[in-house]
């Protein structure tokens, strides 16, 4: 009797003493979100709008935002790539992901092989706006004070490989105009000095300006996707292409990574989680006014996810080719 009663607890204790099959109690404790620029901004927005809609779906788990501010975006990554293994320190990146090997001579991760690729977020699109002193009004009068203006422009952005890098490159080459590039660590710090007037011009996305656009505190000048938004902070501002640059068409696609070989169960879980996050109401509510759109295709799936990458890591060098931009 005390033999077999021995032999049970032994058995027991046993099993106690057994890891849990890997991620079947996953997540036991908070979850760091990494983000790659300021607090405060719109890739930070969506991240705080995400964890709070993922901590919905997850139940007591807390979720911190880690704002890794610099180098467009490559800190951000680099923190990630090189974390540990567990699914507890996630990246949320933006296109710049896919923008960084074509103009950094050299990063200390692969893009397509140092992550899992766990779906994507949101696509938003962009707008140019300008200091509220600047002294034109809409597109036609902005293209007379360029010309007017030249080696004198001032155009800020988050850093090399920012959206607002690229969309102002794109901007520059349309218009046929160099400007002076003030880079900072995210758009934030950008629209602070353009609201104080310091710099002239900014292309950010609708997630940061539509409050400012709605109040009037800034000048706009045009949304940069295809067609018009209908964000009704937005909506009735003429896109650029309509204004005269044909074909400008940015939009800034948002995605979820983890550091590679983090466990197939957690991966699956946080696919799941990140789901369920983009269908919360108040999820999809917040998006939508500030001219987002939240993914909903087979972008969903890591697989695709990772392939929409590759053919952005493709589209990007060529642009950023043409561009003549140098790796720094
Ligand atoms: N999205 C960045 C930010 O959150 C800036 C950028 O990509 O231009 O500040």
């Amino acid at each position: 009797m005390f033999a077999i009663a021995g032999i049970s607890r032994l058995l027991l204790t046993a099993a106690l003493a057994l890891p849990l099959a890997a991620g079947a109690d996953y997540p036991a404790r908070p979850i760091t979100l990494v983000v790659p620029f300021a607090a405060g901004g719109p890739t930070d927005r969506v991240a705080r709008d995400l964890a709070d809609a993922m901590r919905r779906a997850m139940g007591a788990v807390s979720i911190t935002i880690e704002n890794v501010a610099g180098a467009g975006g490559t800190l951000a990554a680099t923190r990630v790539a090189r974390a540990g293994n567990d699914g507890y320190t996630l990246l949320l990146a933006h296109i710049g992901l896919s923008t960084a090997p074509a103009l950094y001579r050299s990063l200390p991760y692969d893009t397509l092989n140092d992550f899992a690729y766990l779906g994507m977020i949101v696509e938003v699109p962009m707008t140019l706006i300008g200091r509220p002193t600047l002294p034109a009004e809409d597109f036609a009068e902005l293209r007379t004070w360029l010309s007017q203006n030249k080696g004198r422009v001032n155009l800020a952005n988050a850093g090399l490989g920012a959206a607002s890098h690229l969309c102002g490159l794109i901007f520059q080459q349309s218009v046929g105009v160099n400007m002076n590039t003030v880079s900072y660590k995210g758009t934030a710090p950008a629209l602070a000095d353009l609201l104080a007037g310091h710099v002239d011009l900014l292309c950010d996305q609708t997630t940061n300006t539509s409050g400012q656009i709605e109040a009037g505190r800034v000048k706009v000048y045009g949304v940069t996707t295809a067609r018009r938004l209908v964000a009704p902070s937005l909506a009735g501002l003429p896109t650029l292409d309509e204004a005269g640059l044909k074909g400008f068409n940015v939009s800034i696609w948002h995605g979820l990574y983890a550091p590679k070989e983090t466990p197939a169960p957690v991966l699956a879980k946080l696919n799941d989680v990140l789901r369920q996050a983009l269908q919360d109401p108040e999820f999809v509510r917040r998006q939508e006014a500030l001219g987002a759109v939240v993914i909903s295709d087979n972008r969903l799936e890591p697989a695709e996810h990772k392939r929409f990458v590759a053919t952005q890591l493709r589209k990007w060098a060529e642009v950023i080719k043409a561009a003549g931009q140098y790796a720094d």
